[in-house]
């Protein structure tokens, strides 16, 4: 039956393909789906892990000393008898048989099943055993890993062809890293049950170029393995089990999509300036150094935001040295061809978790938390080094320093010591860097908004991060899709902010650019530019969307007409004032 689900659409176009669910352990192991007729064998690697977990429990409880606390041999039997039942097996046993899930992903997909059954019960000495459920599947999952066979590396991920037809990811919630995995897997779009617009979950999808639609609740509950499904990114709704009808209508959308893209290559060449001749500057967004080669292919005029953590937030490695970062700094450096490159130190924390660094302090989950350079205040060797790190990239181009969530002038004076000190540390090292390196301040803190002159008379550069400057303006988490209908980059006291901190930068003649997703959202080209905007800074898939604006806008008259926008606190007259200048 054809019904459709709503989200929150946060990366346009259509997508058609069948639905492949991921459960959330899913996302830690190797997921792929194996080759017809290769059933038994998998089934066999499952049940050969299962008997070398029983031999791995019955030695360490021959093995027990004789004065061992009782409850260890008693907790070795409970994990035994979880085992030993046969209902552990077979599920997963039935998933690899009838659906192809390979042994890994067979058994998470029951273990999620099983902790969701256990979490409904009341009873807290059953509630108990939910653990040692997860702990004696997860001593199954480390043999299977052990297993040489099935030691698969990224590359073989689940992958469309795997599935036959174009393939959909539907999850729960997607890590931004682990969403930046499936970048090398080409799926044709993704839904999920939580997340915002703005998070940086959505950021990814929309930097993949992949019709996404998220925080459709139940989507994970009432999608099943298998399902056709239509994305439409554009207006967040999720078609499932669409009919013929349907499947052409949205093929003809798809079909016109397509046609609109390759009529924008045109602009590529193009100035960028508008009616009246101002010249405007597109920058990039990157999360990756690769992509530096499609920013510049598109027209980019340097990189405004890489956001530096996505190398740090791989779970499976370690933090990268100082040398590695270096290489990856240098590599974007190189490919940008001594166009600026803002390399934004890290900003891990709140949904953006760190990847493997053990016994580092833990940062915030909470966007008011240990996020950012709160963090790299508190390890201030991890900073150092990649400060040096970035310094060492300026040798070979225009790398520049940029910070982000700055609210306080300790934080401001700590961050220019600390930089102080890393080239320092250069010099002594005899190694080569730009002494003169520009260092910019990102602005998304109102705070930092509310006291401008002291990051004006501090830092070479601002750039704007509406993104956290509107979820801490309005007191919203821009991953909850709980309260994403308050997210409003047009509310007032938003727009009235953008302006002050642009007017103010241009008067003090300090570059000011937009680095959040308002940028690259064409829909707010011209009032950005009637706010006074002139460098915008976008994911590179958005740059000629948003110049095919500016090449039709005439700022002169926008800014004639932005004081009634800004005036304007009551609905009726905003959306007056915002028509005429849109006219
Ligand atoms: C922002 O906050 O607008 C921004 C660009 O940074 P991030 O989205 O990575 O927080
Ligand atoms: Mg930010």
């Amino acid at each position: 039956m054809t019904f459709a689900l709503h989200g929150i659409a946060v990366s346009k176009g259509i997508a058609i393909g069948k639905a492949v669910l991921i459960s959330r352990a899913a996302l830690e192991v190797s997921h792929y789906l194996i080759e017809a007729g290769k059933e038994d064998a998998e089934a066999k690697k499952l049940l050969d892990a299962f008997e070398q977990v029983r031999l791995e429990l019955a030695q360490l409880r021959q093995g027990l000393p004789k004065d061992a606390p009782q409850e260890m041999a008693a907790f070795l039997d409970v994990h035994g008898m979880i085992l030993a039942d046969p209902a552990l097996a077979e599920k997963p046993l039935k998933l690899i048989r009838t659906q192809r899930l390979n042994a890994a992903w067979a058994l998470t997909t029951e273990l999620n099943d099983l902790l969701e059954q256990f979490s409904e019960i009341e009873d807290a000495y059953l509630k108990e055993r939910a653990n040692d459920i997860r702990q004696v599947a997860e001593r199954v999952l480390k043999a299977l890993n052990a297993q040489k066979k099935d030691a698969l590396s990224d590359s073989e991920l689940l992958s469309p062809s795997d599935v036959g037809v174009d393939a959909i990811i539907v999850a729960h919630d997607i890590a931004p890293h682990d969403m930046l995995r499936f970048k090398e897997h080409a799926f044709t779009g993704f839904v999920t049950d939580l997340g915002g617009k703005t998070s940086h979950t959505a950021i990814v999808a929309r930097s993949m170029e992949i019709p996404a639609v998220v925080g459709v609740r139940h989507a994970s509950e009432m999608i099943r393995h298998g399902d056709w499904l239509v994305i439409d990114g554009e207006h967040g709704v999720v078609v499932v089990a669409p009919d013929e009808q349907l499947l052409s209508e949205y093929r003809l959308l798809q079909e016109q999509a397509t046609q609109e893209t390759r009529k924008l290559q045109e602009l590529k060449h193009s100035r960028t300036s508008t009616v009246d001749h101002v010249a405007i500057e597109l920058l990039a967004n990157i999360e990756l150094p690769e992509d530096a080669t499609q920013a510049v292919e598109l027209g980019a005029i340097g990189v405004g935001l890489f956001r530096s953590e996505f190398l740090f937030m791989d779970r499976k490695q370690a933090l990268p040295d100082e040398e590695q970062q270096y290489q990856e700094y240098r590599r974007v450096v190189d490919l940008m061809h001594g166009l600026p490159v803002n390399i934004r130190t890290i900003d891990v924390g709140a949904d953006k978790a760190l990847g493997s660094g053990s016994d580092l302090s833990e940062t915030g989950t909470s966007p008011l938390g240990l996020r950012a350079i709160r963090w790299s205040l508190t390890e201030p060797e991890i900073f150092l080094t990649q400060l040096r790190a970035i310094l060492r990239a300026s040798a070979h181009g225009q790398a520049r320093i940029m910070i982000p969530m700055l609210a306080h002038v300790k934080e401001i004076d700590e961050t220019l010591r600390l930089i102080e000190k890393a080239k320092q540390q250069l010099h002594q090292r005899g190694q080569a860097f730009n002494p003169n390196i520009q260092v910019g301040a990102m602005i998304e803190i109102p705070a930092a908004a509310l006291v401008l002159p002291l990051f004006i008379n501090r830092f070479d550069f601002l750039s704007i991060g509406t993104n956290d400057l509107i979820q801490y303006t309005l007191a919203i988490d821009r991953a909850d899709h709980a309260v994403a209908h308050l997210y409003d980059p047009y509310h007032p006291a938003i727009l009235n902010l953008l302006f002050s901190i642009i007017d103010q930068a241009k008067r003090a003649n300090i570059p000011v650019a937009v680095c959040g997703e308002m940028a690259g959202d064409p829909s707010m080209t011209r009032l950005l530019l009637g706010l006074g905007l002139t460098d915008f800074s976008m994911h590179f898939s958005q740059l000629l969307l948003v110049k095919r604006e500016i090449l039709k806008a005439d700022v002169s008259l926008l800014r004639s007409r932005i004081g009634a926008v800004l005036k304007a606190i009551e609905p009726a007259e905003q959306a007056e004032a915002l028509e005429k200048l849109l006219s």
